[in-house]
């Protein structure tokens, strides 16, 4: 039997949001239905909903950063319970037999994973995200938010937190390490949070000084403005490690500069132009250019777990369904510090 539940969908690409219903599946042997509590606003939302990565399926729920408490569970499912706290992030299953999901980067599944929304689940049908009341998910894919972190400032751990606690744990991000942080926004500021967490020296890089003193207190311990030239002189062979969270086309080759010998430029944005880079900058000194995307189901757990003992989630500005459109124009803006979380209750 499916449920009907509230949701907040664009129509189509051109379309604001608007409230309407949807249909959940039947609870399958293997699923839990949630009943979500809150819903972050990832970046990527906004551009999907605009159809900006080309293809997209309509009328589109998004929302993969969701946070709620188990309400059923199916007959074969032991890992949950009704009651417990549960978390979704960007994927809701994958082939789960291939090289990459059998290593529990069920992100990178070489049949493609199946995406919370704007994706087709195995069942040949659309799926739809988190602005809504309930989701039934694989238990594969369910995560458990332990106590400790509030359902709200939880769920946008489960993208902006693992998409940057993977790389950094990856790229040995700790204690002795010189880390850089390439812009405070949603991705930025928890990359601030959690390198801090795992002991390293953590400098922002930001466009402008405009936001040094949130730096300062989400753990930063250097702040610079990359807009003044004397911050590359200044900083030349400094870094271990530099994550890059922005999407804009950056001087690469000005940024590799800054890493130490065998240092990593690691890429978690992307600017949706080609770039061009000259490769001597990789050369000297033995530098990385690299990617990374979300992380593995298990990794995510890790994830919350490590955020649970730290304390660490996100800051956050709470908002009625009414006013996602409103918040989609002021992420736009770069005006939101530094997630919109929506109180799904509202839908
Ligand atoms: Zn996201
Ligand atoms: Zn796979």
């Amino acid at each position: 039997m499916t449920t009907t539940v509230a949701a907040y969908a664009a129509p189509s690409a051109k379309a604001p949001l608007e409230r309407t219903t949807i249909e959940r599946r039947t609870v399958g042997e293997h699923d839990v239905l949630i009943d979500i509590k809150f819903a972050g606003i990832c970046h990527s939302d906004i551009h999907q909903a605009r159809a900006g990565w080309g293809e997209a399926i309509f009328p589109m729920v998004p929302g993969h950063e969701i946070a709620g408490i188990v309400e059923a569970v199916g007959s074969a499912v032991t890992k949950f319970k009704v009651g417990d706290r549960v978390g979704v992030g960007c994927m809701v299953d994958s082939c789960r037999v291939c090289e990459p999901c059998l290593n529990g980067q069920e992100q990178h599944c070489v049949r493609g994973n199946v995406q919370t929304y704007n994706g087709v689940g195995k069942d040949g049908e659309p799926t739809y995200g988190g602005y809504s009341q309930k989701i039934v998910v694989a238990d594969a894919f369910t995560v458990r938010i332990p106590e400790g972190l509030s359902l709200d400032v939880a769920a946008p751990l489960l993208c902006a937190g693992i998409t940057t606690y993977s790389p950094l744990k990856h790229w040995g991000a700790g204690p002795g390490k010189q880390v850089a942080v390439i812009g405070l926004g949603g991705l930025g500021h928890m990359a601030v949070k959690i390198a801090h967490a795992l002991g390293a020296e953590v400098t922002v890089l930001s466009q402008s000084l405009r936001k040094k003193d949130d730096g300062l207190k989400l753990g930063a311990d250097h702040y610079y403005a990359t807009s003044d030239p004397k911050t590359f002189e200044e900083l030349a062979g400094s870094f271990d490690v530099i994550l890059s969270t922005v999407s804009a086309p950056l001087n690469f080759g000005a940024y590799l500069s800054l890493l130490k010998t065998g240092g990593a430029l690691v890429n978690v944005g992307a600017p949706e132009e080609p770039i061009s880079l000259n490769l001597f900058s990789l050369l000297g000194g033995a530098k990385i250019l690299a990617g990374s995307m979300i992380g593995g189901i298990a990794e995510t757990q890790e994830m919350l777990d490590f955020c649970a003992e730290h304390g660490l989630g996100a800051e956050i500005e709470l908002i009625e369904a009414s006013q996602i459109n409103e918040a989609y124009e002021r992420v736009d803006n770069s005006d939101v510090r530094y997630r919109f979380v929506i109180d799904t209750a509202t839908i």
